[in-house]
């Protein structure tokens, strides 16, 4: 296959944050012409099934996905998962446990916002989240744009759910080379997500990448929704010198939030082995 098909490997259904059905998500994707897909939930495998047999009702191939939230140098990382088992007992015992954070952390998140003033957010949020064990900073966002603290999500995170601001709690997520290996065990490929969104300096992206490839990663997203057409060359050059094959995905959540359309990208710079490629075995219909 080469690298101009139409793959789209990363985005969200209402499993995680996303406020599509894998069915709709299908559905739209198919309609823009994506000839690869993935539904890549965080840390949940609960829609591959649905995604699986809506694409093939459709037509359309289709990789098992998630995107594992972990802890690196204190910083969260995403890494997407592409192609595996869905059914291998470690890979689903290891996402257990990376989302069972998630309730505790989203209590401490609105007792800090209802001391500056904003109460009641933790049902509100509960209330957009479609699987209450995934409930995340996103349902948090759309929140406080309901109660009309912000005008859009964007603005919420700025002011109030990242680092240094009033309703954002620190959180120790998967371990690097626990996530890695959970989907390298379960014959998936792991590829580093939206690398240019983390602001790690460039020693901090070094250490990244150099032991994200020890413990057997191989991919890393090169044309995201979260990056700019200068940030696509940057990480093809990073998938040239790291010897990492490179992947595509608008991270879709919504129509409403999202900037970025399914399988509307560019397509991947040349020189540069799509991470297709390397799970020609694993591609379903
Ligand atoms: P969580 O896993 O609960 O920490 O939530 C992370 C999610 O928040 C990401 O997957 C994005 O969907 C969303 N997010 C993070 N930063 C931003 C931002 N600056 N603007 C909009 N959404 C964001
Ligand atoms: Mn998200
Ligand atoms: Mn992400
Ligand atoms: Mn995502």
């Amino acid at each position: 296959m080469s690298s101009i098909l139409n793959a789209d490997l990363h985005c969200h259904s209402v499993v995680s944050d996303g406020t599509l059905t894998p069915e709709e998500l299908a559905l739209r994707a198919h309609g823009k012409g994506v000839e690869l897909w993935s539904l890549t939930d965080h840390d949940e495998l609960g829609g591959q099934q649905r995604a699986a047999a809506a694409a093939r009702a459709l037509g359309m191939k289709y990789l098992t996905g998630t995107e594992i939230s972990v802890t690196f140098i204190g910083k969260t990382v995403h890494i997407v998962g592409l192609g595996f088992d869905a059914n291998d007992a470690a890979l689903r015992e290891g996402l257990v446990q990376t989302r069972g954070g998630r309730g505790q952390r989203a209590q401490e998140m609105a007792a800090s916002l209802a001391q500056i003033g904003i109460r009641g957010a933790y049902e509100g949020a509960l209330k957009y989240a479609g699987n209450h064990e995934l409930i995340s900073r996103t349902h948090f966002a759309r929140f406080l744009v309901e109660v009309g603290a912000c005008k859009d999500t964007n603005e919420v995170f700025r002011k109030y759910l990242t680092e240094g601001k009033p309703g954002f709690v620190a959180h120790r997520w998967a371990s690097l080379k626990d996530a890695v290996t959970w989907i390298t065990q379960a014959g998936g490929v792991a590829v580093i997500a939206h690398p240019a969104r983390y602001g790690f300096t460039a020693n901090e992206e070094y250490a990244l990448f150099t032991e994200f490839k020890l413990h057997g990663g191989q991919g890393v997203e090169v044309v995201t929704g979260s990056h700019t057409a200068a940030e696509y060359q940057t990480y093809a050059n990073m998938a040239r010198e790291f010897e990492l094959a490179a992947s595509r995905g608008s991270d879709f959540h919504s129509p409403n939030e999202s900037h970025t359309e399914l399988g509307t990208l560019p397509h991947l710079p040349g020189n540069l082995t799509p991470v297709w490629e390397l799970l020609t075995e694993r591609i379903q219909g």
